[in-house]
Formats: C-alpha cells, sequence, structure tokens
C-alpha cells in the first residue's frame, strides 16, 4: 500500500451522490480498497475533509493560457468570426515550441491548483504543429496531469498545414503514455474541406478514436456548410461518418430538432461551455433536449470546474426553473465517463475499488449540514476552487496543502511571464487572419 487518506468522507460518486466514512487506501496508482487504514501506512490526514473524485473538464484550450491580460489593439470584433480573426487565430499562429509548452504548463497548474484531475484539450499552433502534442504531454506529465489530447486540423491555414495537423493527431494516436490518451481533432466544419474532413474520419477510425470538434457554436457555421454542401452542420459530418459514439461534438448552440436527432441517434458526446457561449455571444445551447451526453468544458476559460459547473447551472436556470441542482453534477460525473472511455479507464471519476486514484480533497468546513441528499446544492452555493487543499493523480500527491509538489510553482509561474512577454510580442507583429467562412457574416 503506498498511502492512505484518512479521516474524510469520502464522495465516492457524483450521480448519484454516495458518500462513505472510510479512509483510502491506494496501491499502484489506484483505489485499493476503502475501509480502516493498517497501522503503519503512510497516511494523510483529511479529517474534517470532503473527499472528491477529482473533475473533469471536457473541453479546454490550453494554448490560450497565456492570453490572461493580452493587449488587445485591433478594432474590436462585431461577431463570432471576427473573434477567431481577431484574437484566436492570431494568437494561435504567435506560438512556438517554447509558448506551446508554457501555456500548456501554466494551464495545468491552473487546473490541478483546482481540484481537475483531467483535461480534454484541443490544440491548435500552426507555426509549430509537428511534435506539439508531445510538448503538451510531456509539460502535463510534468506536473501530473492526466489528458487526452488532440491537434486541431483545419484548412484555413493552407494545404500543407492541414496535412500536418492530420499526421500530428495520426503519429500521437499510436503512441502509448501512461496519463495521455488522444481524440482525432478537427477545427469545424465551416474550416474543413470535404477531403480534409474525410481524412479526419479515415484516422479517427484506423485508431478507434472519437474525432473532437466544434459544432454550430455560431450561425456562421451552418451558413457555410449550407452554402458549401446544402447540408446543415451535423448531417454533413454524419454523412463524412464522423457521428459515432466516441465523438465529442462542442457547442451544438445551432443544431435544429433534425440534428439533435442524429447526435442522439449516434450516442456522441456533447461539450458545453457556458461561459464561453455568453462570453462569445453566441446563444444558448438547448442543453435539455441534447441528452444524457451533455458534458462540460471551459473551452480555455482556465479549468475550475466547480465555477464552470455554477454558472453552466445559472444559466440554465435562468431559461427553466425546473432545472435541478443535480444537473451539473450529472454532468460532470458524464464528463468523467466520456474521459474515462477514451483513456480505457470506465472507473474514472469514481471512488471505489479499482479505480484510478484521480482525487481531490476538499478542506470545505460547512456552517450547515452535508449529507449526500444535499450535496448537489452545496456544489452550487458552498463549495469552490478555494476549498482545494490536495490533489492527487493516478494515487501521487501533486498538488498537497494548495502547492504543486514535482514543482516550484512561483518559478514556474516567473518562468511563464517570460515566456508570455516573448508572445505577446510576437501576437502584435500578426494581423487579423484573413480566413472567412462561406455564407456571409449576418443570418
Ligand atoms: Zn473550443
Amino acid at each position: 500500500m503506498d498511502l492512505a487518506l484518512t479521516g474524510g468522507t469520502v464522495l465516492a460518486s457524483l450521480d448519484a451522490p454516495a458518500f462513505l466514512q472510510a479512509d483510502v487506501l491506494i496501491e499502484g496508482g489506484r483505489v485499493k480498497a476503502l475501509g480502516v487504514a493498517p497501522e503503519g501506512l503512510p497516511r494523510r490526514d483529511c479529517s474534517g475533509c470532503l473527499i472528491i473524485p477529482g473533475n473533469v473538464c471536457a473541453h479546454t484550450h490550453l494554448y490560450s493560457a497565456l492570453a490572461r491580460g493580452m493587449p488587445y489593439g485591433l478594432e474590436p470584433p462585431a461577431n463570432f468570426t471576427q473573434i477567431l480573426q481577431r484574437v484566436w487565430w492570431r494568437l494561435d499562429r504567435a506560438l512556438d515550441e517554447e509558448t506551446v509548452r508554457a501555456s500548456a504548463l501554466a494551464g495545468a497548474m491552473s487546473a490541478l491548483l483546482s481540484g481537475t484531475t483531467t483535461v480534454v484539450d484541443h490544440h491548435a499552433s500552426p507555426n509549430a504543429i509537428t511534435g506539439s502534442l508531445d510538448i503538451i504531454a510531456d509539460a502535463l506529465g510534468e506536473l501530473g496531469l492526466r489528458s487526452v489530447l488532440c491537434y486541431e486540423v483545419t484548412d484555413r491555414d493552407g494545404p500543407e498545414r492541414a496535412r500536418a495537423g492530420i499526421e500530428e493527431n495520426r503519429r500521437f494516436l499510436a503512441a502509448q503514455r501512461p496519463l495521455a490518451g488522444g481524440l482525432m481533432g478537427a477545427h469545424a466544419s465551416f474550416t474543413l474541406s470535404a477531403d480534409t474532413l474525410a481524412a479526419c474520419v479515415e484516422i479517427a477510425r484506423d485508431a478507434g478514436a472519437g474525432v473532437h470538434i466544434h459544432v454550430a457554436e455560431d450561425r456562421a457555421d451552418q451558413r457555410d456548410s449550407l452554402a458549401r454542401f446544402g447540408r446543415r452542420v451535423v448531417h454533413r459530418l454524419d454523412d463524412a461518418g464522423a457521428l459515432n459514439d466516441r465523438a465529442v461534438l462542442v457547442h451544438c448552440v445551432h443544431v435544429d430538432d433534425g440534428e439533435i436527432a442524429a447526435i442522439l441517434r449516434s450516442g456522441a458526446t456533447v461539450a458545453h461551455n457556458a461561459r464561453s457561449n455568453m462570453n462569445n455571444s453566441v446563444g444558448r445551447a438547448r442543453v435539455g433536449r441534447l441528452g444524457e451526453r451533455v458534458v462540460l468544458g471551459t473551452d480555455g476559460i482556465g479549468a475550475d470546474m466547480f465555477a464552470e459547473s455554477a454558472a453552466a447551472y445559472w444559466r440554465g436556470r435562468e431559461d427553466d426553473l425546473f432545472l435541478g441542482f443535480a444537473w451539473p453534477l450529472q454532468r460532470m460525473a458524464a464528463g468523467a465517463r466520456m474521459a474515462g472511455r477514451t483513456l480505457g479507464e470506465p472507473a474514472l471519476g469514481r471512488i471505489e475499488v479499482g479505480a484510478p486514484a484521480d482525487i481531490t480533497v476538499l478542506d470545505y468546513p460547512t456552517p450547515t449540514p452535508l449529507h449526500e441528499g444535499n450535496l448537489a446544492g452545496h456544489w452550487l452555493f458552498g463549495l469552490s476552487a478555494r476549498h482545494v487543499r490536495d490533489v492527487l493523480v493516478r494515487g501521487e500527491l501533486v498538488v498537497a496543502d494548495r502547492r504543486l509538489t514535482r514543482v516550484d510553482q512561483d518559478q514556474l509561474a516567473a518562468q511563464a511571464r517570460t515566456q508570455t512577454e516573448r508572445l505577446w510580442r510576437r501576437l502584435e507583429e500578426i494581423g487579423p487572419h484573413e480566413f472567412e467562412p462561406a455564407g456571409g457574416q449576418q443570418p
């Protein structure tokens, strides 16, 4: 036995919440037993703490981790396409290998310190494609964060980079890593030709991986698909063979009833990013209609899933007073199941015998009673990332007493700031991206 977490209240599952009063005994990176820790075992006192499965961020962009506070010298974007042209498609082109690594480290630090143990990432760095997923996997591995990675294939930067992106996914999907798995990344329908999309589907099929793609985030995606292919986005993806129970469809804000039916038929996961949708003013996803495979992501707004799940709840509740407190917890659990399926770890997101020991310890001195029947209320109205004391990934304590254990986090932040200055200088030299979706800017 490697370690015992003793004296805490264990939340074995988020859906439905189940509490145990037990020590968590960990061996070989997994939960070995739940019971009473024998004498003489290395132990960590968790008395008075709530021990929960580590949170999973089901969609993010670590490459945006150094964008916090970024200057913006251009005319303000007036729509979603301009946000991409003037912000994100400049930032991604400014990235080189060093800043890809610095972004991954900074993003991983934030994730772990907020109690997130797995991130599902969607990466873009058009001027540093080959090997970028290894750089990210190595950086996350150094801090001890589990991940599902992919490179976002797109035609917006020309055929050579599209091919390099496809190859980067193919190469990474064939590699075996203890803490990282992969999906087949594709940007979005409106930046993909028929041939490039077909190549992505083929790689995904060969690797047994799902396609991870932004879907109808904005109306522009639908206008483009109708103009170029005479099909709505989800049907276009379905025709191409991209829809199946391994696929991760991100946003799905502007999907109609027929597309929702196709998504539900396929068993695909839908990654909902409430704060990002609000920030980009793209509209409201009909999450209530999108079924049991709706999961939660941040779309690059950090990886604090306490904040994201609460925001998703507020956004949903604003329109629907019958949206229950349990909904965000169910979505979080679904996110862990999706990541677990991708990583071949079906018990990810649970604390049970045999499950990976990905665990967050919350120091949560609540002034009101806490039990499994009211956990959802505590999750929304009490718990937050500031309660995260310890984090374990694969049984290893990677955050202890609110500090990273494997690296000096002050030094890491200082190095990130140095890299950020370089990145922002490069950014100033890059103008708005010239790529335009078909079908025009307005509805
Ligand atoms: Zn995204």
